[in-house]
């Protein structure tokens, strides 16, 4: 190590998803790295594009399509380290991390913690042990191999009805853009068995869509009624069993499969080490989105507790994530010279689901104006809002990867 690396400050980055790899490109655009010494620690090689996770429940996607290698786009410019981050020692100025079985400590003079978010399954009796979730590519690939093989068993012995019953527990964005590709999943596997289609039934239950006003939300609920799935909205899930799951209202089914995207909260690592956290488990941050008892440690993406200018919390997604990410990066220069920068102020560009192969909804936020979209326009916005994400973290040579992929 020479003088000027003992110099430098540390910067390290915990997370390789939307918000630590927006921060990381973009410090290395401003030559950040220049000034400090920059890691980036990440549990797996890949940063995995999850809002466009659930199109492999229809078809197998290739990785490829949906991750970054996160050694190659990082470069030289910033080390990489592949490890689970175990504890924030806060006082210490340090993090405690793991490769393999080894615990090892990464000294920072400044930390971002951007560890993303984990299933909530609000002590529901069973939920965690029967249910899956769609947190990445590997989930989504088993939920298909799980419907494929129901369909094979369904085949061989069609008196099992209960094995053709899918149930999503959760009906905000997620659980209905789940729910729309197990929809058009259904149809290729029923040709593929020549089972008749009508066998299979998939329920939704949860509080319906409560991003979206009234008119899209509506606009969903028609869609995926006509698309043939059982939609109940206010229905929740009191206990999960091997054989059944019980709802609140008394009333019980027995699905083949369970799918839970009914909530999320932060990733606790940042709790568990005693920073300052809502029942979310989120951490609160100033304007500065720096945590309440360390002015040194930055949150940003989904384990942040940042708010909008009514002090309500923003919402967890990639749109805010890779924002936070940027605007830190773009601060970082006055950080690292003891100044104040401009506070945080998070601006809602709107948002978009695919609901299925076909179509979708959204809503798109310019000015003070505010415009809705359905149907086979709002799906190729979701993917726009994907392409563009790319772009602003590796341009066009990244869009261009990833259309060939
Ligand atoms: C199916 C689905 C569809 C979605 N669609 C949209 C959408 O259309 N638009 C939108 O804006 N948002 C969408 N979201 C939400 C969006 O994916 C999240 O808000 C976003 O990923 C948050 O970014 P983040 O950087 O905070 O966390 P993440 O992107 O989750 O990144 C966290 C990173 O930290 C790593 N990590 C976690 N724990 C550890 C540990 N202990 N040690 C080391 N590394 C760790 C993870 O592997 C991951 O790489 C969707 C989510 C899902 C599940």
């Amino acid at each position: 190590m020479n003088d000027k690396e003992t110099v430098r400050p540390r910067i390290v980055i915990l997370g390789g998803g939307y918000g630590g790899v927006s921060a990381a490109r973009e410090m290395i655009r401003r030559g950040v790295h220049k000034q400090a010494r920059i890691t980036l620690v990440n549990d797996s090689n890949f940063h995995y594009l999850t809002t466009l996770m659930h199109y492999a429940i229809l078809k197998p996607i290739d990785d490829e399509k949906v991750s970054i290698f996160l050694p190659e786009f990082l470069g030289s410019s910033i080390d990489f380290i592949r490890a689970t981050v175990v504890r924030i020692d806060a006082p210490g100025n340090r993090v405690v991390i793991k490769i393999r079985e080894n615990e090892g400590e990464l000294e920072y003079d400044y930390l971002i913690v951007a560890l993303g978010w984990e299933p909530d399954y609000y002590n529901i009796p069973g939920l965690k042990e029967h249910a899956f979730v769609l947190h990445d590519i590997q989930n989504a690939h088993e939920i298909h191999d799980h419907i494929e093989k129901a369909f094979a068993s369904y085949d061989k012995d069609p008196s099992q009805t209960w094995i053709m019953h899918i149930l999503i527990g959760g009906a905000s964005y997620t659980g209905i853009e789940i729910a729309a590709e197990v929809a058009d999943l259904v149809p290729v596997l029923a040709r593929k068995y020549s089972i008749d289609p009508a066998a299979v039934k998939i329920s939704m239950v949860g509080i319906f869509l409560p991003e979206f006003d009234n008119v899209l939300a509506n606009h969903a609920m028609n869609y995926l009624r006509q698309r043939g799935i059982d939609v109940r909205a206010g229905t929740m899930i009191e206990r999960v069993e091997a054989q059944e799951v019980k709802f609140q209202a008394d009333d019980a089914m027995r699905p083949g499969l369970v799918i839970w995207a009914g909530g999320i909260r932060a990733n606790d690592v940042a709790g568990r080490s005693g920073l300052e956290c809502d029942k979310k488990g989120r951490v609160v941050v100033d304007e500065l989105l720096r945590c309440t008892s360390h002015k040194n440690i930055f949150v940003i993406g989904d384990c942040a507790r940042a708010v909008d200018n009514s002090g309500r919390p923003l919402a967890q997604t990639a749109q805010f994530a890779a924002g936070q990410g940027e605007w830190l990066a773009r601060s970082m220069g006055k950080i690292l010279s003891g100044q104040t920068p401009k506070a945080y102020a998070g601006r809602n560009l709107g948002m978009f689901l695919s609901v299925g192969r076909k179509a979708g909804l959204g809503v798109l936020y310019v000015g003070k104006h505010k415009f809705r979209f359905t149907g086979y326009i709002a799906r190729l916005l979701k993917k726009g809002a994907g392409y563009r994400y790319l772009w602003s973290i590796g341009g066009v040579r990244l869009v261009v990867k990833k259309l060939l992929a």
